[in-house]
């Protein structure tokens, strides 16, 4: 089967029930099949495979040098709620084709299929999290939206929840790890390069910011003479807004989630909490943001004589890919007369935990209109082979 007759066939697993693209949860038979699916196909290539504690799957191709630390290349299987076909899953398929074609080497090959990439049920990028040892200290209690922990869907998937401690890797077992992924984003199809190399994956701060005012008769109450806690947002939100503008790409700032109390037609609004997500490939940039959006709410709360709860989370710093990689994903790609661009990921990905543990890039192929998350995600099957030829010949170089 080509990649993309698997890439197809993988498609019809775990459509939604409302038709609308895909729902890979993990833990979910929607994700088992689809993972017993890759499994088959990793075996009918000859891979040797296992599944650890946390979900992950494994294919694993013997080199000639068998104490030689092994090359790592994969992503995941799951899916956002409407999620689509090539998100994850071009880079688990991908990275199958990548070693089908590549000679004999001196160190191991493993293709990996990480868990729970997403985080749309629990904690995201919990399987290659899990590899490097970075688990949470409540991670088992975790609960999905459904109030489920963790260590229930686990057991319910048939996975020993005692066993997702002991998944971290052995020093000195792996040499790298390489990803292909999607862009998800529109800089490589507007600019038509076929082929990203990904410098750093963006850091992210988020949370959220309460303003606490005062319900009173909109039709009674004089402007002057309020505390109308969406009016202050209002402008702390362009302020804030202003600042990210200011910054210029790749800095990003959205407000996905805005509540209002009472949330009645003709009441003011008492209160107004809003989710801020924020996201640079600089750390004092990212700070610089954070900090300008917290000034800008700060000070419409006293203008408008409202209350400020700020409440962030301490967030991910940027995580730069591994220089070297990138050089080796660089010569690949000129060797292959592939032109390519060296890029900031605005989307995590299993690469940033792996990180931290051994040096890590990955490759990014255009996706039409950049759209992802969504049922309308499409990559081309020249994009597809691409990013799979790159992917072979960067794992040659590395496992040479
Ligand atoms: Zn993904």
């Amino acid at each position: 089967m080509s990649l993309w007759e698997r890439l197809q066939a993988l498609a019809r697993i775990g459509a939604a029930p409302d038709g609308q693209g895909l729902v890979r949860w993990p833990f979910t038979p929607a994700e088992a099949e689809a993972v017993a699916q890759v499994r088959a196909w990793m075996e009918a290539d000859g891979l040797r495979t296992r599944r650890d504690g946390a979900g992950n799957l494994f294919g694993r191709r013997e080199g000639t040098d068998p104490a030689a630390a092994a090359v790592l290349v994969g992503s995941h299987l799951d899916t956002v709620r409407g999620g689509g076909s090539y998100d994850g899953a071009l880079g688990v398929l991908g990275a199958m084709e990548a070693v089908a074609g590549l000679p004999a080497l001196r160190r191991p090959v493993e293709v990996v299929a990480f868990t729970n990439e997403e985080g749309n049920r629990y904690p995201a990028l919990l399987g290659s999290r899990a590899l490097t040892g970075a688990l949470l200290p409540d991670e088992l209690d975790r609960r999905d939206p459904d109030g489920m922990p963790l260590r229930e869907a686990m057991a319910a998937a048939g996975l020993d929840p005692a066993a997702l401690a002991g998944c971290a890797a052995q020093p000195g077992r792996y040499a790298a790890y390489l990803e292909l992924h999607i862009e998800q984003g529109p800089v490589l199809e507007a600019s038509g390069t076929p082929a990203g190399i990904v410098e750093r994956i963006a850091g992210l701060r988020m949370g959220t910011a309460t303003l606490l005012g005062r319900a009173d008769h909109a039709g009674t109450t004089p402007m002057d003479r309020r505390a109308d806690a969406l009016h202050a947002a209002a402008g702390a939100l362009s302020a804030a807004y202003a600042a990210a503008d200011g910054l210029g790409r790749p800095a990003v700032l959205t407000c996905g989630r805005l509540t209002l109390r009472p949330g009645s037609p003709n009441v003011v609004p008492a209160a107004v909490e809003l989710t801020l997500d924020m996201r640079d490939a600089e750390v004092g940039r990212l700070d610089r943001l954070a900090e300008a959006a917290h000034a800008a709410f700060a000070a419409a709360a006293e203008a408008h004589g409202v209350k400020l709860r700020w409440e962030m989370r301490p967030g991910t710093p940027p995580t730069p890919m591994d220089p070297g990689l990138c050089d080796i994903l660089e010569a690949a790609a000129r060797d292959l007369g592939l032109p390519c661009l060296r890029m900031t990921s605005g989307a995590g990905h299993d690469a940033m935990a792996v990180a931290r543990i051994m040096p890590a890039a990955m490759v990014f192929v255009p996706c039409r209109g950049g759209r992802s998350h969504t049922p309308d995600e499409y990559a081309s099957p020249e994009a597809c082979a691409n990013g799979a030829a790159l992917l072979r010949e960067a794992v040659r170089r590395c496992a040479s």
